[in-house]
């Protein structure tokens, strides 16, 4: 089988320490579902497994039952690679929109996604397992060889309180005389771990941008004229760091 031919296969993160190969695994009820019900899998058929630190591998369906579903594990082809080091700090909006931006960080490499209550936060409960899965779904879909972090809601002033000072945070501020993010990146040294900013539907207050700005981890950049979604913001801040940082 060639390296093309295992593109078509499908790919499921299994949740072990560890895979050395040979072993074989009851996949969970969701993943029985999925391989059963709707990719049609048999016995004897191929699919790519990952965990998220040992590379990812080659494995066959053993059994697939109305019960059960076993694969085995077999090769390995593809080394392990970790994300950048970039960190995205965004607060909840509605769940479709939510949903959307821990997709989108995990497809554009974001290592841990942190969700932040401001004071303008509107959400103020999310459900940290069932974002954990949706990011696993998107790694799954978007090869990624690792999984990114989703942190439990968290108090915007309670994680920069304990904030290891080396990380950058780029703080996307909506408004006020924040330089271009482009022009701020290039003021940062290549190596040192990041983080990004995105504040709710109804912004950073003035009090709450004024105690950012002022600590000297935080590096306030501007995403251009327009005021945009959250979401947006999102996206286009993690492209162009990733861009820059070579991702
Ligand atoms: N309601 C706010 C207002 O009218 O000023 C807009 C908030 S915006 C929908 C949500 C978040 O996206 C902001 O807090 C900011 O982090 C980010 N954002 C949106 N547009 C931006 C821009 N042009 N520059 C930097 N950040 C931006």
């Amino acid at each position: 089988m060639t390296t093309d031919d295992h593109k078509r296969l499908t790919r499921l993160y299994i949740p072990r320490e560890t895979i050395t190969g040979g072993e074989s695994v009851e996949l969970s009820e969701g993943q029985h579902h999925y391989l059963r019900n709707v990719m049609r899998l048999k016995a004897g058929d191929g699919l790519r497994l990952f965990n998220g630190r040992n590379g990812e591998w080659l494995g066959e369906v053993v059994e697939i039952t109305k019960k059960k579903a076993l694969v085995s594990l077999s090769q390995k082809i593809h080394e392990q690679e970790s994300s950048p080091d970039v960190w995205v700090l965004a607060s909840p909006v509605k769940k479709e929109a939510f949903d959307f931006m821990i997709e989108k960080s995990t497809e554009l490499g974001a290592a841990r996604f942190l969700p932040i209550t401001c004071e303008h936060t509107v959400v103020h409960r999310v459900n940290q397992s069932r974002l954990q899965a949706v990011s696993v779904e998107a790694a799954e879909q978007s090869e990624r060889l690792d999984i990114m972090e989703v942190a439990d809601l968290a108090a915007l002033k309670n994680i920069v309180n304990s904030w290891g000072s080396k990380r950058k945070l780029i703080f996307c501020l909506e408004r006020g005389d924040a330089p271009p993010l482009m022009q701020a990146l290039a003021k940062i040294p290549a190596d040192s771990p990041l983080a990004v900013l995105v504040g709710p539907e109804g912004g950073f207050s003035a009090e709450e941008a004024a105690f950012i700005v002022a600590l000297d981890y935080a590096v306030p950049v501007s995403l251009g004229p327009r005021i945009l979604k959250a979401e947006t913001a999102l996206v286009a801040a993690l492209a162009c760091v990733q861009g820059v940082r070579g991702d």
